[in-house]
């Protein structure tokens, strides 16, 4: 485990858009709030009148496991913890923190890697770890309404008798909840062929900072005509905006066969060129994973040796609809493949099977800590032709730094996961690991991709934003974090480098009881 405190900066110190390349990823965050911390008791109180006793936690014990999230190397104590049961609560939370100027860190599990459920002392966390219901499960129209809390394979468990599942399907699955899958507009193995989590919720019921509660879309709606699509905008924002309460999520009839063609190769650039080659063939596999031999060898470490030396890399490559379908595309791949000479070449023939093969991917993140100490994975995405580039360019930074890398990621997406290996007890070596990663996705934005594939932007990539996006790229989203939190006490400090324009620029209504758009005409 590795520690870094915050700063808790005396002014805002993100650096204006224009000129800000920094070389490395600093975790400066909005100056802490003095009055806010020294009314802790009294706000404990308020809170507990309204979500009960047992539902806010204040002693350091109980709020110490919620200092960090999947990014461990950044902590913070939260000023306190509110686990609310009810959308209504969660308005008198927010319409209370609003009045009363408090900020607000939204909270699934915890499991984001970049940083987005990271604490603020000055901020209360609202978790929604006791909201996790599936309310209602529609078959007919394949619709479930669930609660922000649930866990992602809670759905498909509670769908699967009716051979219906929930697509997206991160890694995380068995403990990341819908909630926060849709604050970071979740990935999986599955959404090269079925989408993203965007692609499956069709409603959201979310609470503003203001305590009002917004619906958009339902059941049977995405972006309906007329409609402005709020949904999309909501999905991915990182709890920024707004608290997402219920979730309506698409369901999806599970494929008759799966099946999968494991193909080993004797070089990374054989596999990566690989990957390019199976999808330009024009065949949408269900998921295209990639593993390099340090992932192999972790994953042996735990499982037992499943690869033939000199294997170097393996393609996971699954193939799902009828029968007659999975068989001839498995056929074709083995075709299509054979130009790259693979050295080993194994396809399941039962779901045990299929499952067997799968086992190695699945426990790869948990297998890294069996060859190092510390891991930190990063999340960029380029085009697919790019792979043997990317991976070239990973591995001479690798050098430059003096730090070893591995690589497990959906290759199908060109989203890559290299994963840098550093021992935080060594001074300097987090900082190189920083580094390191920061230079990975510049090299992805580089070569025509962008900093992040799933993982969001939350601390991780914040300061990275102005090497993607142009200043008025930038601000243009910024005025949609102004129009739904001008006073930015929702998250602030995660995603955007700089304040958000409304309160820059004066521009925009700052909501301070003022008239709203007092003087602007009306149509
Ligand atoms: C081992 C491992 C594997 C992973 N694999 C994948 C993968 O394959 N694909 C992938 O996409 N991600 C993956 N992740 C990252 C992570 O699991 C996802 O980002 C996940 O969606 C986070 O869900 P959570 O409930 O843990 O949210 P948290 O980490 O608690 O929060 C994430 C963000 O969502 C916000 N948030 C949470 N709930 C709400 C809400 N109700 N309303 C508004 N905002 C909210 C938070 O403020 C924060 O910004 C992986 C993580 C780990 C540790």
């Amino acid at each position: 485990m590795i520690v870094r405190n915050i700063e808790g900066a005396s002014a805002f110190p993100f650096a204006e858009t224009k000129n800000f390349a920094p070389r490395k990823l600093t975790v400066k965050m909005p100056p802490l709030d003095q009055s806010t911390i020294e009314r802790r008791a009294t706000i404990a109180e308020d809170l507990r009148r309204i979500v009960g006793k047992e539902s806010v936690l204040d002693s350091e014990s109980e709020r110490r496991p919620y200092e960090s999230d999947g990014l461990a190397a950044y902590r913070a104590l939260p000023l306190l913890v509110v686990l609310p049961q009810t959308t209504a609560q969660i308005a008198s939370i927010l319409g209370y923190c609003h009045t009363n100027r408090i900020k607000v860190v939204p909270r699934g599990s915890g499991t984001s890697l970049s940083g987005g459920a990271l604490p603020l002392e000055d901020a209360i966390l609202l978790g929604t770890a006791r909201m996790s219901r599936i309310l209602e499960v529609d078959a007919h129209n394949r619709i479930a309404r669930v609660q922000p809390g649930v866990p992602n394979i809670k759905v498909t468990e509670a769908v699967k008798s009716l051979g219906l599942c929930y697509m997206p399907d991160p890694s995380s699955q068995a403990i990341a909840t819908v909630g926060g899958n849709v604050a970071e507009n979740s990935g999986g193995v599955h959404c090269l062929k079925y989408g993203v989590t965007s692609n499956h919720v069709c409603g959201l019921e979310a609470v503003l900072i203001t305590g009002e509660i917004i619906r958009i879309g339902g059941a049977f709606m995405g972006a309906a005509d007329g409609e402005f699509d709020l949904a999309s905008v909501l999905i991915g924002s990182e709890g920024l905006l707004a608290v997402v309460t219920e979730i309506s999520v698409r369901l999806t009839p599970e494929p008759p066969v799966a099946r999968v063609i494991s193909l080993g190769f004797r070089s990374v650039e054989d596999a990566s060129r690989c990957v390019g080659g199976l999808i330009a063939s024009g065949i949408v596999p269900a998921g295209l994973e990639f593993m390099d031999r340090r992932v192999i060898d972790a994953v042996a470490s735990m499982l037992g040796e499943l690869h033939p030396p000199e294997v170097q890399a393996i393609l996971l490559c699954e193939l799902d609809g009828i029968e007659i379908e999975v068989d001839t595309l498995i056929e074709r791949v083995g075709e299509m493949t054979k130009q790259f000479s693979p050295a080993e070449v194994r396809i399941s023939k039962s779901d045990a099977e299929r499952e067997l093969l799968w086992r190695g991917r699945k426990v790869a993140f948990g297998a890294m800590g069996k060859i190092a100490r510390d891991v930190y994975v990063t999340d960029g995405t380029i085009p697919r032709a790019q792979l043997p580039e990317i991976l070239r360019r990973v591995d001479s930074l690798s050098k430059n730094y003096g730090l070893e890398y591995a690589n497990c990621f959906h290759a199908g997406d060109g989203n890559l996961h290299p994963m840098v290996l550093f021992d935080s007890a060594k001074p300097g070596d987090l900082e190189k690991a920083e580094a390191f990663g920061a230079d990975i996705l510049r090299a992805c934005v580089d070569l025509g991709g962008v900093l992040s594939g799933e993982h969001g932007v939350g601390i991780e990539k914040r300061d990275l934003m102005t090497y993607q996006f142009r200043a008025i790229d930038l601000s243009q989203q910024q005025y949609l974090k102004c129009a739904f939190d001008p006073q930015e006490m929702l998250n602030p400090g995660k995603v955007f480098p700089t304040h958000c324009g409304c309160v820059r620029t004066g521009r925009l209504p700052t909501g301070n009881g003022d008239p709203r758009f007092a003087g602007v005409p009306r149509f």
